[in-house]
C-alpha cells in the first residue's frame, strides 16, 4: 500500500486497463466514487463492467493504471493487495451462499465478525430477510432456496456487511420488480447511513438513471461520457450515448438563430423557437438534433402523421413521421390518436448531436427505458 492518503474519496480508478491475454478489456479508465455516492456502470454486454469490478475487488490484475480505496492503492501492475483485504460488499451475478449457513446466519456473519453479540446479529439479519421478503425462510440452507431466493439471501448478507464500498454487479437482475425496489431503497437507505460508497454496474438504463448519483457509460472498455443521469440523459456526448441511456428520437435541422436563451431552427420551412442547451450560435448547414419523448408534444402548428403507437400504462407512445425524420412522442394516459391519422405536434427542446463517427449509424427508437 501507498502513502499519498486522501480520505475523501472512497474509489478512485486512474487510467487503468485490464487485459485477457490478447483481449483488451479496459483501456485507460478513470472514475471515482465519493462516500455515500453511487456510481452506475451503464454499458451493453461485453463492455467492461464485470471486468472493472473484479478489478476494483482484486481479482483480476490491471496491466496499466492504479486501483485506490480510501486514499490507499491496493492495485497497480507490480503488486496487488488480495480481496479480502480490501474491506468491500460485493454482490455479483454468481451470489456464492456458503452451502453449510442458513439463510440468518449467512447474513447474520458479518455483524458476527464485527463482534455484534448473537442475539443481535440474529434479529439485524432476520430483519433484512424480511424486508426483502424472504424473512420466513431464514432457517433454510442454499441448497432449500430457490436461485431468486438465494439471490435475495446474498443482497441482504451485502447489505449487512458495512463495508466501505459496495461492488454490485447486475444484482436485480433476476429479482421481480417490487423486491428489486425493496432492494434498492434499502441500498440507498443504508448508504446515506452509513456514508458508504456504490459502483453498480447494469445494462438497464432506467436503472442507473434511477438510482445512481452519477453514472459512467462504458462502451468497448472505455469511459464515454460519466455525468449525473440529468446530464447523460439530457446531453449525451454522442449519438451512441443518446441511445443508451433512453428512447429517442432525432431531426435534421439548420440553426437560424441561437442566444442563451433558445434557438430558432428550420424544420422543413417551418421556423420553430425551442429550447437548445450548449448551443448560442447560429450554424451553417443542417445538424442533427436528439429528441427525447418528452420534448415534442401532439398539438401544435408542425404536421405529421402516426406510425406507430404503443400504450405503456401511465403514459403512451406515439411515433409520428414528420418531414424531419419519425419524432417519438409521449403523452401522459391511453394513446391519443391511432395509426395512420394525420397529426399535428410541436417540438419544446433538443439537443445536438455530435459525433458522426460514432458506433451507431440509425436512431434507435425503442431502445432505452419505456
Ligand atoms: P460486461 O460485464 O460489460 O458484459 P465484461 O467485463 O464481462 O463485460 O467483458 C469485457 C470484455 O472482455 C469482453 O470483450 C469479453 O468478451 C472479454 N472477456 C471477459 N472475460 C474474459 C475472459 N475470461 N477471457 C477473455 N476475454 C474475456
Amino acid at each position: 500500500m501507498s502513502a499519498d492518503r486522501d480520505t475523501g474519496v472512497a474509489l478512485e480508478v486512474r487510467q487503468l486497463s485490464v487485459r485477457y491475454g490478447d483481449v483488451a478489456a479496459l483501456s485507460e479508465v478513470s472514475v471515482s466514487v465519493a462516500p455515500g455516492e453511487v456510481l452506475a456502470l451503464l454499458g451493453p454486454s461485453g463492455s467492461g463492467k464485470s471486468t472493472l469490478l473484479a478489478a476494483v475487488a482484486g481479482f483480476l490484475p490491471p496491466s496499466a493504471g492504479e486501483v485506490w480505496l480510501r486514499g490507499e492503492r491496493v492495485a497497480s501492475p507490480g503488486s496487488v493487495v488480495p480481496p479480502e483485504r480490501r474491506d468491500l460488499g460485493v454482490v455479483f451475478q454468481s451470489y456464492a451462499l456458503w452451502p453449510h449457513l442458513s439463510a440468518v446466519d449467512t447474513v447474520a456473519y458479518p455483524a458476527r465478525r464485527r463482534r455484534v453479540g448473537r442475539a443481535q446479529a440474529r434479529r439485524e439479519a432476520l430483519s433484512i430477510l424480511d424486508r426483502l421478503h424472504v424473512g420466513h425462510l431464514a432457517d433454510r440452507r442454499p441448497a432449500e432456496l430457490s436461485g431468486g431466493e438465494q439471490q435475495r439471501v446474498g443482497l441482504a448478507r451485502a447489505l449487512a456487511s458495512q463495508a466501505s464500498l459496495y461492488l454490485f454487479d447486475e444484482p436485480t437482475a433476476h429479482l421481480d420488480t417490487h423486491v428489486r425496489g425493496v432492494f434498492l431503497e434499502e441500498l440507498l437507505t443504508r448508504q446515506l447511513a452509513t456514508g458508504a460508497g456504490g459502483l453498480y454496474a447494469t445494462h438497464d438504463a432506467e436503472e442507473a438513471l434511477g438510482l445512481a448519483d452519477r453514472v459512467a457509460l462504458l462502451d468497448a472498455g472505455r469511459v464515454v461520457q460519466v455525468g449525473t443521469p440529468g446530464q447523460v440523459y439530457a446531453e449525451p456526448v454522442n449519438r451512441w450515448a443518446a441511445r443508451l441511456t433512453g428512447p429517442m428520437s432525432a431531426v435534421t435541422a439548420k440553426v437560424l438563430d441561437a442566444t442563451a436563451d433558445g434557438c430558432t431552427i428550420d424544420l422543413a420551412g417551418n421556423a420553430v423557437t425551442v429550447r437548445c442547451p450548449g448551443r448560442s450560435a447560429p450554424a451553417a448547414g443542417t445538424t442533427e438534433f436528439l429528441v427525447r419523448p418528452g420534448w415534442a408534444r401532439l398539438g401544435g402548428d408542425l404536421t405529421g402523421r402516426v406510425r406507430s403507437v404503443w400504450f405503456r400504462g401511465p403514459h403512451s407512445d406515439h411515433l409520428v413521421e414528420t418531414p424531419v425524420g419519425d419524432v417519438l412522442i409521449r403523452e401522459p394516459g391511453p394513446p391519443h390518436e391511432s395509426v395512420g391519422t394525420a397529426v399535428a405536434w410541436s417540438l419544446e427542446r433538443v439537443w445536438e448531436l455530435g459525433d458522426e463517427g460514432s458506433p451507431v449509424a440509425q436512431p434507435s427508437i425503442l431502445a432505452g427505458p419505456e
